[in-house]
C-alpha cells in the first residue's frame, strides 16, 4: 500500500474507533536521539546480543554489580533528551480523544515528558532507581552524581537498582498492558519489531481476533502479515503529524 493510501486508511480507522490503543517500541525514540537495540547503532549490532543479555540480567546485577553498573552507566544513563515530534503527536492525539492509552516497551520516560497521561510502561522507567534494602526511590540524577560506580542508598546504604526490567525479571503492569491491548478496537504499533515478549504476544493475541491492526515501523515486524495497514517509514513523527492534520481537517 502506498504511503498516501496507508495514511488515509489509518485516518479512517481512527475516526471509526472509540477504543484505540498505541503500542510503542524503541523505534519511536530514535528520532529523539536514543538508539534502538537492533538498528545500525544499536548495541545488539555493535556489541552482540549474547554479550548484552549476559550483562543486562538480574543475576549479573546481584552477583557482579560492578560489571553491571559499568555497562549500565555507559549505555543506559540516557543524556537528557527531549521527546520527538512523534511523542508530542501522541500526546496531542490523547488530548483530542483519538487514543485511549500508550503501552510502551521504552524506559526513556519520553511519553510522560511529552504529556501523555495514560502511559503503561512494561519495562520500567530509567529515570528512577529503587533501594534494594528499604525501597526508597531515587531520581537518576542521584546516581549520575553519586561519587562511586555502584550507587547506594543514603538511608540504609544498600545498593540501588534501576527501576527497569532486567532479563530474568517479570514485566511490570502485565495485566493492564494485556487488557488494554487485547481489549482495544484499533491497535496502532509504532517503532517496534514485535520480537520482544510478552508484549509481542499480546499484539499477536489481538490480531487473532480483530482486523484493525496498524503497524508504523522502519523495516519488517513479526506481525506484518496480520496488519490491516503496514506503513514503512523512518519518520514516525512526520507520519503522525500528517495523520493528525487530516483528522483535524476531517472534523471541521
Ligand atoms: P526493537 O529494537 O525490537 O525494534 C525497534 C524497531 O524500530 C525496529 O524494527 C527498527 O527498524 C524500528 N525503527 C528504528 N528507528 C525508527 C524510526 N526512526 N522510525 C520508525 N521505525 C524505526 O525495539 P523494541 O521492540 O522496542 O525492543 C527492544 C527492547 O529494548 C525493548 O524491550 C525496550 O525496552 C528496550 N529499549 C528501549 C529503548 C528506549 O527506552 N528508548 C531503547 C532501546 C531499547
Amino acid at each position: 500500500m502506498a504511503q498516501e493510501q496507508a495514511i488515509n486508511r489509518i485516518v479512517e480507522l481512527l475516526s471509526r474507533s472509540n477504543n484505540t490503543v498505541v503500542v510503542t517500541g524503541a523505534g519511536i525514540s530514535t528520532e529523539a536521539g536514543i538508539p534502538d537495540f537492533r538498528g545500525e547503532k544499536g548495541i545488539y549490532r555493535t556489541l552482540g546480543e549474547r554479550y548484552v543479555l549476559g550483562i543486562l540480567n538480574i543475576d549479573t546485577f546481584r552477583r557482579e554489580p560492578d560489571t553491571f553498573y559499568e555497562f549500565y552507566r555507559q549505555y543506559f544513563m540516557f543524556p537528557p533528551v527531549e521527546p520527538s515530534p512523534a511523542h508530542f503527536m501522541l500526546a496531542k492525539m490523547e488530548k483530542m480523544g483519538l487514543i485511549k492509552a500508550v503501552v510502551t516497551q521504552n524506559i526513556d520516560n519520553l511519553h510522560q515528558k511529552a504529556g501523555n497521561k495514560r502511559v503503561v510502561a512494561v519495562h520500567g522507567n530509567a529515570e528512577r532507581f529503587i533501594c534494594t534494602g528499604c525501597g526508597t526511590r531515587f531520581k537518576s540524577q542521584y546516581v549520575v552524581e553519586f561519587p562511586e560506580l555502584i550507587p547506594t542508598c543514603d538511608k540504609c546504604e544498600q545498593i540501588l537498582k534501576p527501576d527497569v526490567v532486567l532479563f530474568g525479571e517479570h514485566i511490570q503492569n502485565y495485566l493492564d498492558a494485556r487488557d488494554l491491548i487485547t481489549g482495544a478496537k484499533l491497535l496502532v504499533v509504532i517503532g517496534s519489531s514485535l520480537t520482544v515478549y510478552p508484549l509481542a504476544g499480546f499484539v499477536k493475541e489481538f490480531s487473532t481476533f480483530y482486523q484493525d491492526l496498524v503497524i508504523i515501523n522502519k523495516g519488517p515486524t513479526q506481525l506484518d502479515h496480520a496488519a490491516a495497514v503496514k506503513l514503512n517509514t523512518d519518520s514516525t513523527g512526520e507520519v503522525l503529524e500528517e495523520i493528525v492534520r487530516r483528522v483535524e481537517l476531517h472534523r471541521r
